[in-house]
């Protein structure tokens, strides 16, 4: 017998992630009745997952409840603020009982590790699609943006961009790595780290924050941009990880870090005389980051070479496999 969707919920979603004292009411009602603590903002996003257009079909439903939801951990991270409440909009071709408890428990470990409670959603028929809107708050007036940089401030980058790009070549036949390799860039894909510790520890720290979605050059440009400054990156600064190197060697992998989607690092601008503060409250070795260049006045983005010349870009990085 189908299940009805009324089953379908009870039995996936009604009690995912975290209890929290601070959902009156969550999954069952209308809608959710929240408590937002005193003194803060409240901060709000949306991402939405459509198969064969962010994720290859077939992909393992684990991953793809993973990263529904670690992609909204992401953007939340870059405001610096903690991640409360998600709602989850699900489309299905079919009530398939052993996808959704995969789906379910890749989306319920993740929220659990954040705290988040899932308080309710949508579910549907038809072409699979997932949304997620995740709610989470901030102390009033302390968020990061993408605006807050200026002419001079260093620029870093969390993590070891480009890994993803990679792992999605390789689910897609489209790249060949040695076996180790395979399997670390194939879990940067399947199952990102959003950088939500960093995000919130650099609050009064950062001057500007941007997380990394459609790979490092446009993202840092568009921080750039809202900071109505210019970017210039040292292309032999790029941080890279030993598997990306030994798929593709240096100067691919480089340019995989610096074009590459879907990793979900941060990339955040500090002014010059907060740098020893950063690295004093958040030492680059346990925390992962990486200085990349600089924010600098002429509008575009820009990457410099050891020898002075200036790279072009014309590539994406899905071009690259292609
Ligand atoms: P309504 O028709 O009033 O919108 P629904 O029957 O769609 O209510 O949903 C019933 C309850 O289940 C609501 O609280 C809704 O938020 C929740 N819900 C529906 N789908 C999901 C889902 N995929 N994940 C979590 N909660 C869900
Ligand atoms: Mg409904």
């Amino acid at each position: 017998m189908p299940l009805s969707e009324f089953a379908l919920i009870e039995r996936y979603f009604r009690h995912r992630g975290m209890a929290r004292a601070d959902v009156i009411l969550g999954v069952g009602d209308d809608a959710a009745l929240l408590q937002p603590p005193a003194n803060v903002e409240l901060v709000a996003t949306t991402d939405t997952l459509v198969a064969g257009v962010h994720f290859p079909d077939g992909s393992p439903p684990a991953s793809i409840g993973h990263r529904a939801l670690a992609v909204n951990l992401s953007d939340l991270a870059a405001m610096g603020a903690q991640p409360a409440w998600a709602l989850l909009a699900l489309t299905l071709p079919e009530a398939d009982e052993s996808w959704l408890s995969e789906f379910a428990a890749g989306f319920g470990s993740l929220a659990q590790a954040h705290g988040v409670a899932l308080v309710g959603g949508d579910t549907t028929r038809g072409p699979l699609c997932v949304t997620v809107e995740l709610l989470g708050h901030v102390p009033r007036g302390c968020a990061l943006t993408r605006g807050g940089g200026a002419t001079g401030d260093a620029l870093f980058v969390s993590g070891t961009p480009g890994d993803a790009a990679a792992g999605l070549a390789l689910e897609q036949g489209k790249l060949s790595a040695p076996a180790e390799a395979r399997a670390y860039l194939r879990e940067r894909f399947l199952r990102p780290t959003p950088r939500v510790a960093l995000g919130q520890s650099l609050r009064g720290c950062a001057s500007a924050c941007i997380d990394v979605s459609d790979g490092l050059l446009g993202d840092a440009g568009k921080l750039a941009a809202a900071s109505q400054a210019g970017v210039e990156l040292v292309f032999s600064d790029l941080p890279v990880s030993q598997p990306l190197l030994a798929a593709l060697g240096e100067q691919r992998a480089r340019e995989l870090a610096l074009t590459g989607g879907d990793d979900y690092e941060l990339c955040f601008a500090v002014r010059a005389q907060d740098i020893a503060r950063l690295n004093a409250t958040l030492p680059p070795s346990q925390w992962g980051y990486t200085r990349i260049g600089s924010l600098r006045t002429a509008p575009g983005a820009v990457v410099l070479r050891d020898d002075g010349s200036v790279m072009e870009f014309s590539h994406s990085g899905y071009q690259h496999f292609a």
